[in-house]
């Protein structure tokens, strides 16, 4: 399984220009899509999803041309997206079973297992007579995954899955995601860099429409090693200090004010050097690219 996008642009009527030549090459396992709100996201997941349309160029999934064939990438498709509608009324089996139902899945008897399986394994089993209307915003996710994987599918798109969840709720929705497999392509679209360093073997970075950086987490940090140098800043400081150096970010430590610096050496005596992590790739990569001359 594969996921090939290329030159992929769409521009809204009035004139945002949401996505510029996407291009990129998606394995299967996981895929983190990280950018800040505004970046392109949900416009580039919607596209996959055959929800809208692209204005120019192409996606395949392993031959199947994405953005014409749809009745058969719905087919090979589950998909989580932002806001998931849930009828309140309506029992955590019944809307599965409904779900199940429209994704073809016959007879009755092999959905009621199905249904099963997918609400114990989403750990909803024990709910799954009571009325969505009741359910936290964790279980709500943990349903979206459950239909997400009714048929499957080959291709899961989620579109940020995690905002709005308790740490707890995270942690679950995260082992649950790794747990999906190795085999088929799975996007997770967020702005939360800790979704992707936890999940995402590669990944790519988008802002503006454009993707400005993709690769393994890892190795992504790795070449950042010896750049990366921080101090505590006073607020009074923090203009004067930005306009000496290239500061990727500026974080809350013990309730103190600290920068990430990016520098071939040590700016001066006053910064220490730290181990890089994904926020400094990632506001990094954001940052050159709003200011390339920076
Ligand atoms: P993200 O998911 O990364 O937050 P979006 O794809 O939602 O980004 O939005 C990208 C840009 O396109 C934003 O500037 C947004 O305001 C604009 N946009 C998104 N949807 C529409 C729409 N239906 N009509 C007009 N502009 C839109």
């Amino acid at each position: 399984m594969e996921l090939l996008i290329n030159d992929l642009s769409k521009s809204y009527p009035g004139g945002v220009h949401a996505l510029k030549k996407v291009s990129l090459t998606i394995p299967a396992g996981m895929f983190g899509l990280l950018g800040p709100n505004g970046a392109g996201k949900s416009t580039l997941m919607r596209t996959l999803a055959t929800l809208q349309e692209a204005d120019s160029g192409s996606a395949t999934l392993d031959g199947i041309d994405v953005l014409r064939q749809k009745d058969q990438v719905r087919r090979l498709l589950g998909y989580l997206p932002q806001e998931f509608g849930l009828y309140p009324k309506v029992t955590a089996s019944e809307l599965l079973g409904h779900f199940a139902v429209l994704k073809g899945v016959a007879p009755a008897k092999r959905r009621r297992e199905l249904v099963d399986a997918l609400l114990r394994k989403t750990n909803l089993y024990d709910v799954r007579d009571e009325r969505l209307g009741t359910f936290s915003g964790g279980m709500k996710q943990r349903f979206g995954i459950a239909q997400a994987l009714i048929g499957d599918p080959k291709l899961i798109i989620v579109d940020e899955p995690t905002a709005g969840l308790d740490p707890e709720e995270r942690v679950r929705f995260h082992n649950l995601l790794s747990e999906i497999g190795e085999q088929i392509v799975v996007i997770l679209s967020t702005h939360i860099v800790g979704d992707v360093s936890d999940l995402c073997r590669r990944m790519a970075v988008i802002d503006h429409g454009e993707v400005v950086l993709t690769g393994e987490p890892l190795a992504l940090i790795a070449e950042l090693r010896g750049r990366i140098w921080r101090r505590f800043a006073a607020k009074e400081e923090l203009a004067e200090l930005k306009t000496r150096h290239a500061v990727i970010s500026t974080r809350r430590l013990a309730g103190k004010t600290v920068i990430h610096v990016d520098s071939d050496a040590r700016p001066d005596e006053s910064f220490e050097p730290v181990e890089p992590d994904l926020e400094d790739v990632y506001f990094r990569a954001i940052k050159h690219h709003s200011a390339p001359s920076a």
